[in-house]
């Protein structure tokens, strides 16, 4: 029996691995963390049977007790619940399928405790990843990657040698505007955007997968995962997601690993590493495909992608200002205050004004954040 916790389980993330919970019965829910859909968390306490759920509001908290109260579910809120429930005893995994960079905490807090992390929520690595993967080293826990192009990379190392690699070629779609230039995207909408060609994913991350900061938070997030220099880590555009990325080895050897566009696959691989388990849906069809092809990223007009490579190479706190104005933006521009390439111009301004802290601790990082944050409600 594997315990497990989910922060988020009401995403897109956390509902594909309670998915996979039904299809295995070794596998137990003990903790379930949400933000506001209580209405959908109520559901999951009453088919899975937690002992604690944690949801962000206080409010939330209290009707969703007087709600649940037959069910002798225990609910908490805010940060300190959220580090309850990755903490909690009894659990062997927490799943972070929170969104945003407010994971940080509770998965510092679930790797002190020895939790295995299974790791959705990359905003966290991105910014404190030089402090997780020490900690987790040091704690004997195991970082699982959750993200489809990590999970491919981390199955093609399976059983090599890190010395031994050369490149890390991370797949990108290209999102729903690839082919076209700036002067096209000056009027596109939330709805166009929200129209990935490949994925089905919660919206933050349709808005990055747009701009292309989704790749760049990718870059930095397989840096730390896979200890990599960024010169060793490239992005490739394969149109049909159906590589999920590659390791090139010095031999000139490529592992990929290949499927269809199904989230499921790289939970349940990190649910259950090292073992692969029998799971449902479509298989691909090699000679429907016929081809896979390959682009440049068009880093001209996708400036998300050089942006974030940019912060990854200058170091120090200014990752957390790429994702912290990034997480912003988008949330301006899903309540449709700015433009799409408004996004750029946040992210742009926000790097431009910030000097860099180098090697920050968790104050210097959530000080960054909130600087961030403020300085760009008090201009947009
Ligand atoms: P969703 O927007 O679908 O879900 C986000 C989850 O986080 C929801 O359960 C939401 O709760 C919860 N949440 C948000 N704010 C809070 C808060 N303050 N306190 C507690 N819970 C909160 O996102 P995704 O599932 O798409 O993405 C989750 C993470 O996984 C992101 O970091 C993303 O980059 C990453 N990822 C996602 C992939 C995908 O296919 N979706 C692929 C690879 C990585 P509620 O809805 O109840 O408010």
């Amino acid at each position: 029996m594997k315990n497990i916790a989910i922060l988020g389980s009401t995403g897109s993330i956390g509902s594909q691995t309670l998915d996979i919970v039904r299809q295995n019965p070794d596998l137990r829910v003990k903790g379930l963390g949400a933000g506001r859909n209580i209405d959908l968390l109520e559901k999951q306490i009453r088919e899975f049977h937690p002992v604690l759920a944690a949801v962000w509001g206080e409010e939330d908290a209290k009707t969703l007790r007087t709600r649940t109260a037959d069910t002798g579910v225990r609910v908490v809120s805010g940060m300190d619940g959220l580090i309850e429930l990755a903490v909690m005893e009894g659990t062997d995994i927490l799943v972070t399928a929170i969104v945003g960079m407010i994971g940080i905490r509770p998965t510092m807090e679930a790797i002190r405790a020895g939790k295995d992390i299974a790791l959705a929520n990359k905003e966290t690595l991105v910014t404190a990843g030089h402090l997780i993967m020490p900690l987790a080293e040091k704690n004997h826990v195991r970082i699982l990657p959750v993200d489809s192009e990590h999970s491919a990379i981390f199955q093609a190392l399976h059983g090599e040698q890190k010395r031994e690699v050369s490149r890390l070629l991370i797949t990108a779609s290209g999102g729903p505007f690839r082919g076209r230039k700036t002067e096209d995207l000056k009027k596109v909408t939330v709805e166009d955007t929200l129209k990935h060609p490949n994925w089905v994913m919660g919206q933050k991350i349709t808005v990055d997968s747009a701009t292309l900061v989704n790749k760049g938070l990718e870059v930095m997030e397989a840096r730390w995962l896979f200890d990599m220099d960024l010169p060793q880590i490239e992005v490739v555009v394969q149109p049909k997601s159906i590589i999920h990325s590659m390791v090139e080895f010095q031999d000139g050897a490529v592992i990929a690993q290949l499927g269809t566009p199904d989230m499921h696959l790289p939970i349940q691989y990190a649910l259950f590493y090292p073992e692969r388990r029998p799971l449902g849906g479509e298989r691909l069809d090699f000679r429907a495909l016929k081809e896979i092809t390959f682009e440049e990223p068009d880093m001209e007009t996708f400036l998300g992608l050089p942006m974030a490579i940019e912060a990854a190479r200058r170091g120090g706190s200014m990752p957390t200002v790429f994702n912290a104005a990034n997480e912003a933006a988008v949330k301006l521009f899903l309540s449709r205050k700015i433009s799409f390439l408004d996004i750029y111009t946040i992210i742009r301004s926000s790097m431009d004004r910030h000097t860099i802290i180098s090697d920050p601790d968790l104050t210097d990082i959530l000080g960054t954040e909130q600087d961030t944050r403020d300085w760009i409600e008090s201009r947009w």
